[in-house]
Formats: structure tokens, C-alpha cells, sequence
């Protein structure tokens, strides 16, 4: 389970990005723009796993700093493979489109 430490207190990952959830909201509303970013706890390294708060109209929701997704644990929820950069690697769409055949 993903937990991010933020201002001395620990939350998990998806109660705190459950957008319906107005406690939550609250919680990064009041963080937003502030120099306290949650980070995550999946590892103990030095590595930057902090995480931006950004608002989209009335909803606050948290994104990854560029080039951080690969500092997280393979289980965290916020891990992504580091891009490889090749160009097999752009060439995958984001959506999948299934042939109809006839
Ligand atoms: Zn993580």
C-alpha cells in the first residue's frame, strides 16, 4: 500500500486522491502552492518521490514530479518503468484499438 508523508502525517495514497472524498480535498487544498509536498513512503532512499498538488477547476488531485515514477518501489502505486526512450517505446497507443474484422 502506497503511504505519503505529508506535514508529519502519514495518509494512504488512494484515500488521499479519492477525489469525492471532501476530507481529502480539504487536506490538499490547504497544501496547495505550499512548500510542504507529500512524499512518498514506499522506499527510504534519497531519491525525490515527492508529489506536486495541483487543482483542476474545484478538485485538487496529485501528480508526479517529471522523471520521479521510476524512484518508487515496483509495488508502489506510483512506479512506472523508466522510459527506455527508444522509439518502440512512443509507438505503443495510449489507446487500443480493436481491429473489426468482417
Ligand atoms: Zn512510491
Amino acid at each position: 500500500m502506497s503511504e505519503l508523508f505529508l506535514d508529519e502525517e502519514t495518509y494512504d495514497y488512494l484515500w488521499l486522491t479519492d477525489r469525492s472524498n471532501t476530507k481529502a480535498q480539504k487536506i490538499l487544498r490547504r497544501y496547495h502552492g505550499c512548500n510542504d509536498r507529500p512524499r512518498c513512503q514506499c522506499l527510504t532512499d534519497e531519491r525525490n518521490r515527492e508529489l506536486v498538488i495541483k487543482a483542476r477547476g474545484p478538485r485538487f488531485y496529485l501528480a508526479r514530479k517529471a522523471e520521479t515514477s521510476h524512484h518508487h518501489a515496483e509495488w508502489c502505486l506510483l512506479y512506472e518503468p523508466p522510459e527506455t526512450g527508444g522509439p518502440s517505446a512512443k509507438q505503443k497507443p495510449a489507446v487500443q484499438y480493436r481491429k473489426i474484422s468482417s
